[in-house]
């Protein structure tokens, strides 16, 4: 089973509750079922015999988890609770038992893999139906591009396969990604400015992953604009930015951080600590498809948690934490792109 490259935390975590304040969908629900100890204990229980695939609430709450991986990222033997949840997904898949949603979803992205490209040169930028779906932040990255004195071609279409790895339909993902990688290597792309973390996150990570190699650099949009030496003129003020669960419990990068430093932010705490996510479930990629209510939820926890809901400024790695933020909490948000952009 997938599972069993995960014994470290099955072992570890059915009996620690170190991280519980730091499971999102359980600070929302009030319900152990959704902590880290208590996942363990039931995937612990599928080798026992106490436990199997056949209980409908067991798998409901693996297909809940917001997968923000910051139980990973702070706990301090690492044990990756998060690549448990993703690999317990994948045995679900394959014993044929995922909800009839996540079936429909699964097969919603399956069908839509195929790319288009436009424009010229071999910088490409990846345009995901998630970014393309918010006019601003794609306005704020053809700024970004032009202040880098880059036209780039611009890649438009569906999934490149983070979702469907989410879900738990590997085989699914890794098809979709070595036709993503065939259609770049067609397109002679060698440089890849992705502008969705999730997306960056499949191609960095879960490609290698799956051993499809990218005949590409690939680079987000922050860490393109800071090698560009795009300039920036005016100062951002004071914000309050919230870490990315991609950018910071994924992948460790620096790019938002580097860049809000280029360009002057006064980064202002946010809520009572750094630790937690505040990205609605961006990890899990499609909580908002699965459980708007939950994603609901957890936008109301952090809108409780701004000093002042209607004026702080606040600033999101994604469009999906934007999109949640602004639809459910009420507030004040922007991408780091569009912050950025709007200091050139
Ligand atoms: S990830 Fe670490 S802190 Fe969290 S439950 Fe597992 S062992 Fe405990």
């Amino acid at each position: 089973m997938h599972i069993d490259k995960f014994e470290d935390a099955i072992m570890n975590c059915r009996f620690c509750f170190m991280c519980r304040h730091l499971s999102a969908v359980g600070n929302v629900r009030f319900t152990e079922v959704d902590t880290p100890r208590i996942r363990a204990a039931m995937i612990y229980g599928l080798r026992t015999g106490t436990n199997s695939f056949d209980d409908e609430d067991f798998v409901e709450a693996l297909y809940r988890q917001d997968l923000s991986a910051c139980c990973r990222h702070h706990c301090v033997n690492h044990f990756d609770e998060n690549g448990l949840a993703l690999a317990v997904r994948a045995d679900v898949v394959e014993a044929g038992k995922a909800p009839d949603a996540v079936k429909k979803l699964a097969a919603k992205f399956e069908k839509s893999v195929g790319w288009k490209a436009d424009g010229k040169g071999d910088v490409a930028w990846f345009l995901d139906e998630t970014t393309a779906s918010d006019k601003s932040a794609v306005a704020a990255a053809k700024k970004l591009f032009a202040a880098a004195k880059v036209s780039p071609k611009v890649i438009t279409g569906g999934s490149v396969g983070k979702a469907l790895k989410v879900l738990g339909y590997i085989a699914e993902a890794k098809s979709a990604a070595e036709k993503f990688a065939a259609f770049l290597e067609a397109e002679g792309v060698k440089t890849l400015v992705v502008s969705n973390p999730a997306a960056l996150n499949a191609l960095k990570q879960d490609y290698p992953e799956f051993g499809v190699k990218l005949p590409c650099e690939v680079k987000s949009m922050a860490g393109f604009a800071l090698q560009s030496k795009v300039k920036f003129t005016k100062a951002a003020g004071e914000v309050y930015a919230l870490a990315d669960d991609f950018i910071r419990n994924y992948q460790g990068c620096a790019c938002m951080d580097k860049l809000l430093d280029a360009l002057k932010a006064v980064r202002k705490p946010f809520g009572t600590n750094d630790e937690e996510t505040y990205c609605c479930g961006e990890g899990a990629v499609v909580l908002d498809r699965l459980h708007p209510e939950i994603v609901k939820a957890l936008a109301e926890y952090v809108a409780a948690r701004a000093d002042d809901p209607k004026k702080d400024r606040i600033v999101v790695g994604s469009v999906y934490t934007k999109r949640a933020l602004v639809k459910y909490g009420k507030l004040n948000v922007i991408t780091v792109e569009e912050l950025a952009a709007s200091c050139l």
